[in-house]
């Protein structure tokens, strides 16, 4: 299946920097986001240094040659699930010896998201509050659920999404990389029909716009990525710009 893809990554109007990172191996059909987080610019490190061990593992993993898994085989997904899963396994240990690189990187932290296409299977796999969605038939519906506080509280029912956008503590995520050395990554594989979008992003899109200023602007779009990709950035800038924001779109076609 053939993959377009448009990515955009704006610091905003309120940062001074992007901490976000976006990587994209059209080779390895691999699509990275992430969402650092830390003190001194450790944010912008952080992302770096995860996007980085996803690409150096999945491309490790892409050829024939014999290489050890760090953390054995799950023989509950694919391979090319396992790429994926232990490629952010192997990422966050990479963070974590970051930080003890230099005290400016103590306690930075990543999320990620990120997609593996082989044939029309997309697994897809995330840490944090960075997200997947589908677009497919007019229609779009969140894949990933928030490692994040307030959607621990939503599952709860204690608060309304709503209101966990407006929520002070709205950017405190549950889980990382950087954070624990026995990191949980979800993973999840999906058929992809040709006409369906993914959309990777970082928080900074979803705290400004809701699901269906995304599902509008992919609409009024026609299909055309490049020009989705732009809009959602600059929806999300006229709302505010609060944070980083950082979009990957996959068009899917025959
Ligand atoms: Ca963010």
């Amino acid at each position: 299946m053939k993959i377009t893809c448009e990515a955009r990554s704006d610091v905003g109007r309120k940062r001074k920097g992007n901490e976000d990172a976006l990587f994209l191996n059209p080779g390895q059909k691999l699509y990275v986001v992430a969402d650092g987080m830390g003190g001194h610019a450790a944010g912008e490190v952080a992302s770096r240094v995860a996007v980085d061990a996803i690409n150096e593992f999945v491309t490790l993993t892409g050829g024939n040659e014999e290489i050890t898994w760090p953390f054995g085989l799950d023989d509950s997904i694919s391979y090319e699930g396992n790429r994926l899963k232990t490629a952010i396994r192997h990422a966050n240990r990479r963070v974590l010896e970051a930080t003890r690189e230099s005290a400016e990187y103590e306690g930075m932290a990543t999320t990620v998201a990120a997609v593996l296409v082989d044939g029309t299977t997309a697994n897809l796999a995330h840490v944090g509050d960075s997200r997947i969605y589908l677009w497919s038939g007019g229609a779009i519906s969140q894949l990933t659920s928030d490692h994040s506080w307030v959607n621990e509280q939503i599952q709860s029912g204690v608060i309304s999404p709503e209101q966990a956008r407006n929520h002070p503590l709205r950017n405190v995520v549950t889980r990382a990389l950087g954070g624990r050395s026995d990191l949980l990554v979800d993973i999840q594989s999906r058929r992809m029909d040709p006409g369906e979008v993914l959309l990777l992003c970082s928080d900074g899109l979803t705290t400004m716009i809701g699901d269906e200023e995304i599902a509008r602007i992919l609409g009024e779009a026609e299909g055309d990525v490049a020009r989705a990709a732009t809009a959602l950035v600059q929806e999300a800038n006229d709302r505010g710009g609060e944070d980083n924001i950082t979009v990957v779109l996959l068009k899917f076609e025959e």
